[in-house]
């Protein structure tokens, strides 16, 4: 049994879960992407009745019984369940407190998958940023 915990982007919501996780999947669904403006996204399914969540979350009925909640002070998507799935809730695996953590186990959608992700391996890459930012305090105005 795992003990598993999370947080948006600016700690307004938090999460924690003890259980097994259900899966552990990456999605490349049309509806993930636009969702999460995001080619990809990853998911923990866990079972809703053994997580707790605390902080305010809204939620976007993103088709009929199907719900993705995020937090309205940041922004942050954080989970996604559905009538489908009734007893199961899938969590963004970005959320988890230590994310580096996370090994999905299966590919779900793949027919949506971007083809353009198999452009990265063959791109310039950068450690940093591509070009460094601009210092404040060096603008002329
Ligand atoms: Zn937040
Ligand atoms: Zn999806």
């Amino acid at each position: 049994m795992a003990r598993l915990s999370g947080r948006c982007m600016c700690g307004a919501v938090t999460w924690t879960y003890a259980g097994d996780t259900t899966r552990n999947l990456v999605c490349y669904c049309t509806d993930c992407q636009r969702a999460t403006s995001s080619p990809v996204t990853a998911f923990l399914g866990m079972i809703a009745k053994q997580l707790s969540w605390n902080g305010k979350i809204k939620h976007y009925e993103s088709s009929a019984g199907t719900f993705r909640g995020f937090c309205p002070a940041c922004g942050t998507r954080l989970y996604f369940r559905s009538d489908k799935w009734p007893e199961e809730t899938h969590v963004h695996a970005a959320t988890l407190t230590n994310p580096g953590e996370y090994r999905p186990d299966a590919q779900v959608l793949t027919r949506s998958r971007p083809g353009w992700l198999d452009l990265l391996k063959s791109i310039p890459s950068h450690d940093g940023f591509q070009r460094p930012p601009a210092d404040p305090t060096e603008r002329a105005d």
